[in-house]
């Protein structure tokens, strides 16, 4: 087991896209903040989409000119193409986040590609970016199973895999888009992704739909991978796959990993003040677990 991971902020983007309420720019900008005063270092800050499809994403440009360069933060653009490509690249984010999709149903509805179109743009971002002297990562989204098409079969994720790590992407992660999967599915699939591009590293992101998100986060560290997503509150979800729940929130991951000996980087006082305001922001509960319990240990009584 690694003594220490990293975790990808994601909600500022995963998190708030699938939100009917508008955040305005300078929430956004307040909660990437926010975030990084709780001691996140890689956050997708913006999607640079089609912002009829996505409207919360519509002030991407404007939310990385408020935000300035914060030292030592890796700002990520996530882009479904090459316009988006060259509007995130034009923005001057630090690292584009290109999709694959695994289906080609899912693929379509998410991003007008089959699954084979999106690894050949993700290919092109990858070299867009580095071109630009960026870094790009690419996601395989719904890894673990389709909304509209089902089970998919590993070998189709580890050939996708190691084609999209040969445009020298940064990592590839792993999806579970709409939160089907169980930790013996992430552990086996984790291990020949792993095994399939290595020495590139594996991320991961999961969604909390099923209650299996954090056993999940847990399974793809023990089999290798370096890095989680997670998303503040556990706010978010997929316009484009029906029923997805939010990601895995990050001070439910942060807890179940410094509890355990493996270092984030994150304060959890921090990280739960921030999600108390990101829910005061969205004037409701989130869905995280740790913001609803009480301390532990528990403070001292004054
Ligand atoms: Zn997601």
């Amino acid at each position: 087991m690694a003594r220490a991971i990293e975790i990808v902020e994601v909600g500022p983007r995963d998190g708030l896209q699938n939100e009917a309420l508008l955040v305005s720019t300078a929430d956004k900008v307040e909660l990437i903040r926010r975030c990084i005063a709780a001691g996140a270092r890689r956050i997708e800050i913006a999607s640079f989409v089609n912002p009829r499809k996505v409207p919360q994403m519509a002030d991407a440009e404007a939310v990385v000119e408020a935000l300035g360069r914060p030292d030592g933060v890796i700002r990520i653009g996530l882009v479904l193409n090459r316009r988006g490509a060259e509007r995130a690249i034009a923005a001057g984010v630090d690292q584009l986040g290109a999709v694959a999709g695994a289906s080609d149903t899912f693929g379509v509805r998410n991003q007008g590609q089959s699954s084979a179109q999106s690894v050949d743009e993700a290919k092109t971002i990858i070299a867009l970016a580095k071109a630009a002297g960026r870094t790009g990562q690419v996601t395989i989204a719904t890894a673990f199973g389709c909304p509209f098409e089902g089970e998919i079969d590993p070998a189709h994720i580890v050939a996708m895999a190691r084609e999209l790590a040969e445009a020298g992407p940064c990592e590839v992660a792993l999806a579970d888009t709409i939160g089907v999967a169980v930790p013996a599915q992430v552990t086996a699939l984790v291990a020949a992704v792993r095994q399939a591009i290595a020495p590139l590293p594996v991320r991961v992101h999961f969604h909390d739909t099923r209650n299996t998100g954090v056993a999940n986060a847990w399974a793809a560290v023990e089999a290798g991978a370096v890095t989680v997503d997670a998303s503040l509150g556990g706010l978010g979800g997929c316009p484009f796959a029906p029923g997805a729940a939010g990601n895995v929130a990050t001070e439910d991951v942060a807890y179940l990993f410094a509890r355990s000996g493996v270092a984030t980087g994150l304060d959890l006082d921090r990280l739960l003040e921030a999600s108390h305001w990101l829910s005061g922001i969205m004037g409701k509960a989130l869905p995280s677990s740790l913001a609803k319990a009480a301390p532990f240990p528990p403070q001292a009584l004054a």
